[in-house]
Order: C-alpha cells, then structure tokens, then sequence
C-alpha cells in the first residue's frame, strides 16, 4: 500500500498540531506507525488520501452505526442546511430530538442537548451535585467518559493507552472528589457505599466497558449499583455516549433493564456530526437553567444541522430488525476471527454485544479491567498492522471496542476474516 501523501500530511501535521492530530488515539501511537489521512467513506469503507480502501470496524468511533454517508442522512443534513447553519434560537428539530430520545428511553423524561459525550458527562455530575448537595463521584476503572477534570482519574480510552490514566492539569483537589472502583466487583462497591455512601453525588458508568477494550457486565452487578445508589441516596449515571442506540435501540439500560437517574449520549444521536445530550428524571433535569439554578449552556447545542443527522440515523436504526442484524453480524465476525486465531494457533479472545466488540490476544474470559490489561499489546500492535495491509481498519489501540454497522455484510466480513487468518499467522510467527 502506497501512503505517501498520509506521510506528507502526517509531516505537515506534526508541525502544527500535538501528536499530529486533533484527539490522541488516532496518532496511531501505541501501535506504531503513522495514521492515514481519510478522503472520504461510504458504507462499511474508508479511502485514505492514496486511494486505499479499508474496511472500516471503527466507524468515528461510534457514530456511523449506520454506514457512513449513508443517502439518508447526507438528504437529512443537505436539507437542513440550505435553511442556515445555526439560528441561536430554539428551532424544531430540537423538540422532535428531545421527543426521539425521550420516548426511546424511558427513564429520560427531559434531555438537554450538547455538543459532545464530554460535555455530556460534565454536565451530568454537576446535576448530581447541584441536585444531591454532595460532592464526590464514583467512576470504574478503565472507564473513560471524556476529557473533563474529575474523570481523568484511572481513565480509559487513549489516557489509558498512552499510560497517561491521571493527568497534569487535573487539581489534585478535585481529582480527590473522584472515587474510584473495580469494575464488575460486587464488594468492592458494597465497601465504598457503606464507608462513604452519604458523601457520594452520583455514580457513573459505562454500563458495558468501552474504552478499555470491551468488558461486559456480570449478572446482576449493574442491578446491584443501582440498589447500592438508591440505599445511599447517590445518582447512578449510565455513560452511554458508545452504548446509546447500539447495543440496543434502548441502549445497555434496555439490554440489562436497569433506570439509572441520569444518563449521557452522543456519538449515534449526531449521525457523525458534534451532539451529545443527558437526559434523566424529571424532577432532577427540572433543576437545570433556565427551569433550575444548575447552570449549563451552550452556543451552537441543538445545532438544526446536527439534529438533522441525528434524527435520520435514529430513523435509520428502528428498522424492524436492525438491532439483531447487528448482533448477528458482530457474533459473525467475532466467531470467525477466533476460529482463524485457533487455526494458528493464537491466544485470543473477543467479547461482544450489539454492535461493538473486543479483541484479546490472551484466552478469555475477561471479566475485569486487569482481565483486559492481561492482553498482550504487542501482539495486537502487530495483528492491527497485518490487517491494515490487508485493507482492514481496526481501532489503533489495544483498549478500544470495535464496531459494526448495518452497512458490513456478509462479503465484508468474510473478507475480514480472510485478511486475519492471514495476520494471525505473522502474529504467531
Ligand atoms: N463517554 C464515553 C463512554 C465515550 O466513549 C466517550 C468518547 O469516546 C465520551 C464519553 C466522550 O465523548 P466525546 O469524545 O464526544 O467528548
């Protein structure tokens, strides 16, 4: 594969942005290596500026469920868009957002929208302060809910990939306010809540683990964070900034059939342009301003334009089926990569739901963050680097989830699974 003119943008690009790049993970740092610069995409691929194509299992990091440019969403956005880009008014595509998200998930009877997951998140533990007049919050280990100052603490995602869990420039003050737990450790919960339970604001979680590769909930360990929330007068805050619209059109909450009190979006309810919202009980998002004094506020939040292409993705995702054809195809690929893995004789493992997956180069199960930190990175660095000449995209760090979109099919996957029977052989060499 030719990327020449990836290296010539890649060198401008070093000059004038850090690492090369405008959001860590994609440097291609902890796998080695230099990114390509994307073209444009369609569908289940991406073409880099060299004219390579690759079968894309990242998908923005989550918002293309649907394909990328899909005509749907392009018409939605294209549309919307000739009428003006931004009205700092309300406008109505924010109420039918609102109404969209809010009917699709009961236990957010109001929603605010935002311009990313962080500021998604942000604004969720401040309700949970305003609202419970406690300070601390509990997160998970190796749980990443952006890059605001009380979750860079044991974070995931690319902090956890270039090793930088707790950063410079988060006040030790503050940083102190955030309690960490294992996740998926029943006790571990149970002791903090019993020591500490009526200082706790709110608990936040990826209710399945995303951002340090791919970790599902035990049994019951989701319902038991909620009577440990409810017992101690904390709110739980379900993070499903990956998980919303994927693993369900419900999201985790649906799957597991839990009601957190807050819960964060984005990445899906944009359709690839800059959304997020949180949303939750009514008599919690009614202390919000103007309604409440817990302030949160934003120039261009309910953009028509990003609407537009949230709404069409939505639209697009409650298809009859769509969820299941997901789920089939993310238990297709999965199963066909450790088969090829068995074949040469590889350790390796994949976890999976709806939507998203994670790849281990160790033997399962994987239960835990140290279940997930136990796969060999080098391993991975090299099957992502056989894939990607192979034409497969794959999420360049060994602690990211992948995803599937309804627009793979079974060709894409099965040449997938072609391409890795060949990197699992330089992986075992
Ligand atoms: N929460 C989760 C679970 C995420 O995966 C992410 C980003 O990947 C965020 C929050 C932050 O979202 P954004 O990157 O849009 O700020």
């Amino acid at each position: 594969m030719n990327h020449d003119r990836s290296h010539a943008l890649f060198t401008r690009a070093s000059e004038l942005l850090p690492g090369g790049v405008n959001s860590p993970v994609r440097a291609f740092k902890s796998v080695g290596g230099e990114p390509f610069f994307a073209q444009r995409a369609q569908g289940p691929y991406l073409f880099d500026v060299d004219g390579n194509r690759y079968i894309d299992y990242v998908g923005s990091w989550g918002p293309m469920i649907a394909g990328h440019a899909h005509p749907q969403v392009l018409d939605a956005v294209a549309r919307t868009m000739r009428d003006g880009l931004s009205f700092g008014v309300p406008n109505p595509l924010e109420v039918t957002m609102a109404e969209a998200i809010t009917s699709i998930v009961p236990s957010c009877e109001m929603v605010r929208m935002v311009n990313s997951g962080t500021e998604a998140t942000l604004s969720a533990i401040r309700v949970a302060r305003g609202a419970t007049g406690r300070s601390r919050i509990v997160k998970f280990e190796g749980c990443y809910h952006g890059h605001g100052d009380s979750f860079l603490v044991k974070a995931g995602s690319g902090a956890l990939t270039f090793g930088l869990p707790n950063s410079p420039g988060v006040p030790k003050a503050l940083a102190d306010l955030t309690l960490t737990l294992p996740y998926n450790d029943f006790e571990a919960a149970t002791a903090l809540f019993d020591e500490v339970g009526i200082d706790i604001a709110g608990l936040i979680i990826e209710p399945i683990v995303g951002n340090a590769n791919c970790i599902l909930p035990r049994e019951g360990y989701l319902q038991h964070l909620r009577e440990l929330c409810t017992r101690h007068g904390a709110l739980l805050i379900f993070d499903e900034v990956m998980t919303g619209f994927r693993v369900a059109l419900g999201g985790a909450q649906q799957r597991y059939g839990i009601a957190p009190d807050l819960s964060t979006f984005g990445k899906i309810i944009g359709g690839g342009m800059p959304v997020g919202a949180f949303g939750g009980r009514r008599d919690l998002m009614r202390q919000v301003a103007p309604s409440g004094p817990i302030y949160q506020a934003g120039t261009l939040s309910g953009n028509p334009v990003a609407m537009a292409a949230g709404l069409a993705t939505l639209e697009l995702i409650q298809a009859q089926g769509f969820h299941d054809a997901l789920e089939a195809s993310t238990h297709a690929l999965c199963g066909g990569l450790e088969a090829a893995a068995r074949e040469a004789g590889v350790a390796f493992h994949t976890t999976r739901a709806p939507g998203m997956f994670g790849l281990y180069f160790r033997e399962g199960p994987v239960e835990s963050f140290a279940d997930a930190l136990g796969s060999d990175a080098a391993k991975f660095g090299r099957f992502f680097h056989a894939m990607l000449e192979r034409g497969v995209y794959l999420a360049p760090s060994a602690f990211e989830a992948g995803f599937m979109s309804s627009a793979h099919s079974e060709a894409d996957i099965a040449a997938t699974v072609d391409a890795a029977r060949a990197a699992f052989a330089v992986v075992a060499a």
